[in-house]
């Protein structure tokens, strides 16, 4: 219940009512017996600056930021961590006093999505579909942690080009063109195949990236970062062709996890709190 000692965290986008954060962490501040309350906050695009004034004046403990405001916060931000900084998007703010930090957490949460499902990433090979705002934390990811070789794969390679010049680690990452045979040729000795487009997302769950299904190899992990649907098109093919599957729920639940850590210094490797978070949102996803 909330009462006059509640502090407050939240979470800062637009729009943000189809958000399952809150859940997730009200979830955690009851299981740690912790009198603080996550709240939604619609800010609208160009209201950035006056957010962040409001945060500080109302001695917010910190935020969540998604879409559309992860590049632009960036200027508001007086400290930002490795993630952050590599990435360019900030999706975790802590606010002490005047002082702003700016951590980016979906690099983190994807990683610890990949530990809890025994892969490892060192020597391995991956091949990503689509080159957006979450791909470059999933490649941000992969890189720190020793990936031999990542293919990006999208429908425009002159783009996909650009974004990929500046990746500390370049030299492990080719961009193509997801129609062309060499892109295929790619899919053969794969580790770890993933979705990074919103291709498949509710309430278009008919759509999927182009995948050639039969050249793809089989022990290969395909992960869709989409958690709504929590079975996608994508992956529903990949069962099919005998592949094991990894949703975004994963990266959803570890993102929130390590963000929660930072703001209240909690350690969070509770089994039973992640376990009661997944059957809560599979409920609400169903
Ligand atoms: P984004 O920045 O908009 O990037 C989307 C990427 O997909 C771009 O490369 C874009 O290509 C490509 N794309 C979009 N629509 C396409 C289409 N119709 N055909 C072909 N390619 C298309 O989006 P994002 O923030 O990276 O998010 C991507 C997905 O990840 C979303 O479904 C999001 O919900 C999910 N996500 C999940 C988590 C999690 O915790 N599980 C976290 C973050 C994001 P162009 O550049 O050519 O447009």
């Amino acid at each position: 219940m909330i009462n006059a000692r509640t502090k407050f965290v939240g979470l800062l986008g637009w729009p943000v009512e189809h958000s399952l954060s809150p859940f997730i962490h009200n979830l955690a501040f009851d299981h740690f017996k912790i009198n603080w309350r996550y709240i939604p906050l619609p800010v609208q695009p160009g209201c950035l600056e006056q957010a962040v004034s409001g945060l500080k004046a109302l001695n917010f403990i910190g935020v969540n930021v998604t879409i559309p405001h992860k590049v632009d916060i960036v200027k508001y931000v007086d400290e930002l961590d490795d993630a952050a900084k590599g990435i360019g998007a900030v999706n975790t703010l802590a606010i002490a006093g005047n002082k702003v930090h700016g951590f980016n957490t979906d690099a983190g949460g994807f990683l610890n999505s990949l530990i809890r499902c025994g892969f490892t990433i060192k020597g391995k090979k991956a091949v990503l579909l689509g080159a957006g705002g979450a791909a470059r934390a999933v490649i941000h990811s992969l890189l720190h942690n020793g990936i031999a070789e990542v293919a990006v794969g999208g429908r425009n390679q002159e783009k996909i080009s650009k974004w990929c010049q500046g990746l500390a680690g370049i030299l492990r990452v080719k961009a193509y063109d997801w129609l062309s045979a060499d892109f295929a040729s790619q899919l053969k000795d794969c580790d770890l195949i993933i979705n990074c487009t919103p291709l498949g997302m509710s309430p278009n769950a008919f759509e999927y990236p182009p995948v050639d299904w039969s050249i793809v190899n089989s022990s290969a992990i395909a992960y869709d970062l989409i958690y709504n649907p929590l079975e996608t098109c994508f992956l529903q093919q990949a069962k099919q062709n005998g592949l094991a599957t990894i949703n975004g729920l994963a990266m959803l639940i570890e993102q929130a996890l390590l963000s929660f850590s930072i703001w209240t210094g909690t350690d969070t490797s509770s089994d039973r709190l992640y376990a009661q978070i997944e059957s809560y949102l599979k409920m609400q996803l169903k």
